[in-house]
């Protein structure tokens, strides 16, 4: 199950995106893993808002993404814009040295 998925059932509301460009591409999407290299991470976020704003189903998705509280909006790009956990009041996720 991809983050937008495991969110919209989480919240108990699933909006009909059809042609959603997410779909099977949850990596460029999510949060990211810790200690991702910074180009990496902007080249992925890249990505997928590059899909977003191509997407048929980002006017759908924005008004249910606008519509959500902030603390309950999902980590990582969804509906062409770019949560962090900051923007959820949480600290950022900490990077543990190998
Ligand atoms: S707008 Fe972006 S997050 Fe929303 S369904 Fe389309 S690709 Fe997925």
């Amino acid at each position: 199950m991809n983050q937008l998925d495991a969110l919209m059932a989480a919240i108990g509301a699933a909006p009909a995106l059809p042609g959603a460009r997410c779909r099977g591409r949850s990596h460029l999407f999510d949060g990211g893993p810790a200690g991702e290299d910074d180009e990496i991470r902007a080249a992925r976020i890249g990505q997928a808002l590059g899909l977003c704003h191509r997407c048929p189903a980002l006017a759908d998705c924005r008004r249910w993404h606008d519509a959500l509280p902030v603390s309950q909006r999902p980590v990582g790009v969804v509906a062409g814009r770019v949560n962090t956990t900051a923007d959820r009041g949480q600290p950022p996720r900490r990077v543990v040295a190998s």
